[in-house]
């Protein structure tokens, strides 16, 4: 595992628990709104100061009791060499498992649902399936995504959608195609959903610094792009 980041303490990243989140280093995309790029980019990687998975654990076993939960992000988690190790042992201190995902390493997500590793997935819905590579600089993903979200779909684990809506990547026309590629995955999905997160661009820090020229949508925009999901979702929220 490589660790790039810690935080001891959160009430926003696991949805009504208590939780510490852990940011493991590397991706495969390169999504140009990213604002991790220090833990994304390798060449930005901190590899002096990485975290050991010790002093995780170490952390963690003072906090039994007053955390819920741990959440995985990144990054891109299913990169990481025993992730499944590592999620196994802190499932096994009795902390739930929340995990951040791109869904590109569908063989990943079925090996931690075959274990019951996994209590919340919270899946990145970067754009519609036509816009995936113009989003993710990635050639192939898209079945890969699609086989991940069926599987998850199936297991007993909440589920969260979430896109960030970038000018240009994700329109509110996109959105069409977005809720029609998911019902095609499965026509259950939507009313099983855990929740859909609609979340507003921010211009600063990005990954692509042209991006910070970009103005992030207005609040109608949003409202008209919430109230497409609503049709099909009961729980979505906008993040500004
Ligand atoms: S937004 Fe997520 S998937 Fe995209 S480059 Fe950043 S960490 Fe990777």
């Amino acid at each position: 595992m490589l660790i790039g980041g810690l935080q001891k303490f959160t009430m926003l990243d696991y949805p009504g628990k208590i939780a510490a989140t852990v940011f493991t280093a590397g991706c495969n995309f390169r999504c140009p709104y990213c604002h991790n790029s220090d833990i994304v980019d390798p060449k930005l990687i901190d590899y002096e100061n990485v975290i050991k998975e010790r002093e995780i654990f170490d952390f963690l076993k003072l906090r039994k009791g007053s955390l819920d939960g741990v959440c995985i992000t990144g990054g891109e988690p299913t990169l990481q060499t025993g992730l499944m190790k590592f999620i196994r042992k802190i499932k096994s201190m009795g902390f739930l498992i929340k995990l951040d995902t791109n869904a590109s390493h569908s063989n990943v997500v079925e090996n931690l649902i075959r274990e019951d590793l996994i209590d919340y997935w919270a899946v990145d819905i970067k754009t519609k399936p036509e816009k995936y590579k113009i989003m993710t600089k990635k050639d192939d993903v898209v079945k890969n995504v699609e086989r991940s979200i069926s599987l998850i779909s199936e297991s007993r684990s909440d589920l969260e959608l979430r896109t960030t809506v970038v000018p240009g990547y994700v329109t509110s026309d996109d959105f069409d195609k977005i809720i029609e590629w998911i019902n095609s995955i499965n026509s259950e999905i939507f009313s099983k959903l855990y929740r859909y997160s609609i979340q507003n661009f921010k211009p600063e820090k990005t990954l692509h610094l042209g991006l910070g020229e970009v103005a992030p949508y207005q609040e109608e925009y949003l409202r008209e792009i919430e109230n497409k999901v609503k049709e099909y979702c009961d729980y979505v929220i906008v993040v500004e």
